[in-house]
């Protein structure tokens, strides 16, 4: 990854032509999230699930789910608040107590931090440095979460163009757990494959920073 968190290869020769998938803000409903896994699935595709505490700790379920349906967990704070102005003592409370409930609920602690809003601040890179985890924001916004309710008959529509809009090699791309990206999932995979996208396995991202970056 590089410093505007997208997806660059380690050697030479590999593949540029990425993308990596990331799901924000759950884990809230067992539909959707099924939903989601049987799209990534069938595109052989893994996404970080990067999740809040507050709902790890009311739906431990929802989290060994996509744990055993073998997608990625990423931290994304326990109570979803900008931590770029909270002091260090908040920031790493809300770091860490998602590190422990995930390790306790799936046996792994996450190795991939995303702060709310993209507002770690310096407090908030350096606790994550501290805990090993890779900090990211992301390079291209889906916009799904601006969408509204009322519009759901075409939002799975704008959500392909948004990130069609903004795609780019390496593109690290934002998504939530919301019903009309679960809708789009499906087209909206087959439409960056037919481009000639591939979807970059988390697991193969380096998370200790390259030298000298
Ligand atoms: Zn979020």
């Amino acid at each position: 990854m590089n410093k505007v968190y997208n997806i660059v290869p380690n050697e030479e020769g590999t593949e540029r032509k990425v993308v990596l998938l990331t799901f924000d803000d759950g884990p809230k409903k067992k539909e959707w999230i099924n939903s989601i896994i049987d799209v990534l699935d069938k595109h052989h595709a893994k996404a970080i699930f990067f999740v809040n505490g507050y709902r790890v700790k009311e739906n431990p379920d929802l989290l060994k789910l996509i744990h055993e349906r073998g997608q990625p967990i990423g931290n994304h704070s326990w109570d979803h608040i900008s931590l770029k102005s909270e002091p260090l003592a908040k920031v790493t409370k809300q770091i860490v107590d998602v590190q422990n409930i995930v390790k306790e609920v799936t046996g792994t602690a996450p190795v991939f931090f995303r702060p709310p809003f993209g507002e770690g601040g310096e407090v908030g890179r350096k606790v994550a440095k501290e805990h090993h985890l890779l900090y990211m924001t992301w390079s291209n916004g889906s916009l799904d979460w601006t969408l509204k309710s009322k519009d759901k008959a075409t939002n799975p529509d704008k959500v392909i163009k948004n990130v069609l809009d903004q795609l780019h090699p390496g593109a690290n791309i934002l998504m939530h757990e919301l019903p009309w990206t679960v809708e789009a999932l499906d087209t909206l995979l087959t439409k960056l494959e037919e481009k000639g996208y591939h979807f970059v396995d988390p697991a193969s991202i380096s998370v200790e920073p390259a030298a000298g970056g």
